[in-house]
């Protein structure tokens, strides 16, 4: 298939696709660009991330590939999740154990639905820069208004309304890949040493979210299949099957939004024995809504690395678009490469999946499906808090299921922002928090997340989704 070069614009102009490398995005207008007081403060930060080890090995973003090329068709089924905005303060043992908890739960309910492996993908060990829909924020402060520079993440600035606080800092680049760097490394020591394998009754059982009631329905669910799921593992270690150290065998991989440009492009490298480009301070790097123009700097960074990418796609893109994308970012159609993530929102999901798949079918790339039923469900209460309820976001994931499958292709994956803590940010759900309930822990600094219960009450529904097709809807 012939590559597609990016759309003309008048700077794009002057980039040919064959004159990419890790900078070439320097020439196009970036969209959510972060201008920094002092440009030489910035270029010895960046210098300084260029000469620290990568995160993440080229191997590993390989093995993800070829999971995702499964998933692809159908025989494996993905779930990306964590925080919205990953915050250096929450770089801590307890933060991080109960997002992988949470996480190995939701996955253990997905194994049992869709009897097929479950890709484990974190939104962590890098999610730190926020793209805002505003540059600056305007406060009442003591009776009058102050404007200050959005908080754009950790990365970037900090929470605090104060000037200080908000105005960018460059070591922040720094910082935050050191805190990615402490996450992963303590990830990896749980999971390489045996501590999060399937056995281990810590990961598995519920006893450590005590504080909270879990629903008895529910909670007998979830012990009927850890039951069970255990019981055909010890069967198949009576018969000797010889993957069982792979079954049993937990991994995670990693994500992020790739905004800061500055950030990704200091850690974009050549390795020995391979050809191209990695990003390698994670394994899934991905481009969001705000940020995917076609002739802009972020696709024009995106379209030269060997990664894996994700694609954010909300309610207001159109069909052509989202195929000009796939054939920019992938074209020569490797498999695995595409992760086409929809955020469209309850009420506008089946009518524009539609139109998407029809748009993709002769397409050189496959895609692989992921509904994100969060970002496309966000609103205000009347008291100015972000929310989003559990049945907009179980609708979204129910309609983007049902869509896909009645248009020959299927769901491969879910993309969520949850927390392993026991947070009121989203309404309903059987816990049911409501509108009046959602200060009671509000911890979140940008989107709302599903808590503990809400994340694992979606598991089960859309793994009850997926045993009721059989196969787990494969077409
Ligand atoms: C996010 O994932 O937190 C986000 C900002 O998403 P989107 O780009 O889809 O709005
Ligand atoms: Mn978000």
């Amino acid at each position: 298939m012939t590559p597609v070069p990016p759309s003309s614009s008048k700077d794009a102009a002057s980039v040919a696709p064959s004159a990419w490398s890790p900078d070439s995005w320097r020439g196009r207008v970036e969209a959510q660009r972060i201008e920094y007081p002092d440009a030489e403060s910035v270029a010895r930060s960046v210098a300084k991330l260029r000469s620290l080890p990568p995160l993440v090995t080229s191997w590993e973003i390989e093995r993800l590939k070829s999971e995702i090329a499964d998933a692809q068709e159908g025989k494996r089924f993905v779930l990306q999740g964590g925080d919205c905005a990953e915050t250096l303060d929450d770089c801590t043992p307890g933060a991080i154990t109960n997002k992988l908890k949470i996480l190995m739960q939701m996955s253990l309910a997905l194994v049992h639905g869709g009897r097929k492996p479950v890709v484990r993908i974190g939104r962590f060990a890098g999610q730190y820069a926020k793209p805002r829909s505003s540059p600056v924020e305007t406060r009442t402060v003591g009776g009058v208004p102050v404007t200050l520079p959005s908080y754009f993440g950790d990365l970037v600035n900090g929470a605090a309304f104060t000037p200080e606080s908000r105005r960018p800092d460059p070591h922040l680049l720094v910082r935050a890949y050191q805190h990615a760097a402490m996450t992963l490394n303590f990830i990896r020591a749980l999971t390489e040493g045996g501590f999060a394998d399937i056995h281990h009754p810590e990961y598995w059982d519920l006893s450590f979210m005590r504080h909270a009631s879990l629903p008895a329905d529910l909670r007998a669910q979830y012990e009927q299949m850890t039951r069970s799921l255990a019981d055909g593992l010890r069967f198949m270690e009576v018969l000797g099957e010889a993957r069982i150290e792979e079954l049993t065998r937990v991994e995670f991989f990693t994500s992020h939004e790739g905004l800061s440009l500055l950030y990704e492009s200091a850690q974009t490298r050549t390795v020995p024995r391979r050809e191209g480009h990695y990003n390698l301070s994670t394994h899934l790097p991905w481009v969001g809504e705000r940020t995917r123009q076609i002739d802009g700097a972020h696709v024009e960074y995106f379209r030269g690395i060997r990664n894996p990418v994700g694609i954010k796609i909300g309610p207001g893109t159109r069909a052509e678009d989202v195929r000009e994308l796939v054939d920019v970012l992938n074209p020569t159609g490797e498999r695995g490469k595409i992760v086409l993530i929809t955020r469209l929102g309850a009420g506008k999901a089946g009518e524009r999946l539609a139109a998407f798949v029809d748009a993709l079918r002769d397409a050189a790339s496959p895609v692989l499906w992921v509904c994100d039923p969060m970002h496309g469900n966000t609103v205000s209460t009347a008291s100015g808090l972000k929310t989003r309820s559990f049945d907009a976001i179980r609708g979204e994931l129910e309609t983007t299921y049902d869509t896909l499958r009645s248009h020959g292709a299927h769901l491969g994956g879910i993309h969520v922002e949850l927390t392993g803590e026991d947070v009121t940010e989203c309404v309903g759900g059987a816990t049911d928090i409501t509108e009046e309930t959602l200060h009671t822990n509000y911890a979140s600094l940008c989107d709302p997340r599903l808590n503990y219960h809400q994340a694992l009450e979606l598991a089960f529904v859309l793994a009850r989704r997926l045993s009721q097709d059989g196969a787990g809807g494969k077409k």
